[in-house]
């Protein structure tokens, strides 16, 4: 059978590689870290730096397809794989979501609505962008950042310095501090015949800056649900996207704002493991091996919550819960702000 190449073996890769596997496929991982959480599921792990040219060509041979589960793998490392094998999602896709002012172009570029923001450097591009956009505002690095890491906040103009200072000399963009009630994602899907699928949008919970829990369905009008479908769809079109792709959502009286976009398999769904005949694990596989798509439809109402660092102590209660799924990432150690696996709790079942 063919052979899915991840860059990338961490939870993500993981449950890719379980549903490579369910699907008849191999998946060949290349991840530069020792001991992966998807080393002990994928049939072959390359344990490599990104700068790797025979470990890089020696991997690309191997495989049919490229995929990741990641998205900030170095441009030179990209343009070599590229010119071996497809990767998909493809290469626009990664620019655009590995810096968040070029995300945010994009995005503007397609109508949607962002928050108001700013390039900042220096102390005086912060100044300008204060006055501009005002406070409270967020200053983040323009790449690289997750969880919530690479990110201050700037409640009055006093805060300012010490912000820039948390930047560590990284370029910056401020975004005005958006008033949402409430945050929703959609994981939505594009295959190589250019259809589109998506699931019911999650309502997502988040605690100090990492997701806490997602829960479908999202507390949304049918007007703002098929508004967020729409916002995810032309996402995808632009960027004759192939894969699953999540998109964060803030929910205001305004409307609908677009926080961020992930060029791949998203935390906020992994509800679908549970809710779904086909979750995303699967419906990114089928994309990206030019497989019919899945439909996206639900059978259940459902919580995910992440088990974040010591959170793992609550497994023999949660094994206890009745529909209850439990999901862990074979992570070594419990480090504090690490995750180390989900559980999916199924509230409701939809006949
Ligand atoms: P992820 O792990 O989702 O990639 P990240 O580090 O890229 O996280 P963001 O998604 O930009 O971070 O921000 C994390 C959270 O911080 C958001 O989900 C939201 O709760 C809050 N936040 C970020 N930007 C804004 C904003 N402009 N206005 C209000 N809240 C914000
Ligand atoms: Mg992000
Ligand atoms: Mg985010």
């Amino acid at each position: 059978g063919a052979t899915i190449g991840i860059l990338g073996g961490g939870q993500l890769g993981r449950m890719l590689s379980v549903a490579a596997a369910r699907l008849g496929y191999k998946t060949h991982i290349f991840e530069p870290g020792a001991a992966p959480p998807a080393a002990e599921v994928a049939h072959r792990l390359t344990t490599a730096a990104y700068d790797d040219v025979a470990a890089l060509t020696a991997f690309a041979d191997s495989v049919d397809v490229i995929t990741y589960e990641f998205e900030n793998i170095p441009t030179e490392a990209l343009d070599l794989l590229e010119a071996l094998r497809p990767i998909r999602p493809g290469r626009r896709a990664l620019a655009i979501s590995q810096d968040r002012i070029a995300e945010k172009d994009f995005l503007t570029g397609l109508g949607l609505s962002v928050a108001p923001y700013a390039r900042v450097t220096t102390r005086a591009d912060l100044d300008v962008a204060l006055a501009n956009i005002g406070t409270p505002a967020i200053l983040k690095t323009t790449r690289l950042g997750y969880d919530g890491k690479g990110q201050a906040r700037i409640m009055e103009a006093g805060d300012a310095a010490e912000a820039l200072e948390a930047m560590n000399g990284a370029e910056a963009v401020l975004e005005g501090f958006i008033d949402f009630s409430h945050e929703v994602s959609v994981i939505a899907a594009r295959g190589l015949d250019g259809s589109v699928a998506a699931y019911d949008p999650g309502e997502n919970v988040h605690h100090a800056g990492i997701l806490h829990s997602t829960t479908v369905p999202a507390k949304l009008s049918p007007n703002q649900r098929s508004d967020a479908v729409l916002i995810a769809a032309r996402i995808l079109n632009a960027l004759d996207y192939v894969g699953v792709l999540g998109v964060e959502l803030f929910v205001t009286p305004k409307g609908l704002i677009v926080n961020e976009i992930a060029p791949r398999v998203h935390n906020s769904g992994h509800w679908t493991q549970n809710g779904c005949a086909v979750d995303q694990f699967e419906q990114h596989i089928r994309a990206v091996a030019g497989l019919p798509l899945g439909d996206g439809s639900r059978f259940a109402d459902v919580t995910m919550e992440n088990l974040i660092g010591d959170d793992i102590a609550r497994i023999p209660a949660l094994l206890a819960e009745r529909n209850t799924a439990l999901h862990m990432y074979g992570k070594p150690e419990a480090r504090r702000g690490r995750k180390m696996g989900h559980v999916n709790r199924i509230t409701r079942g939809i006949a």
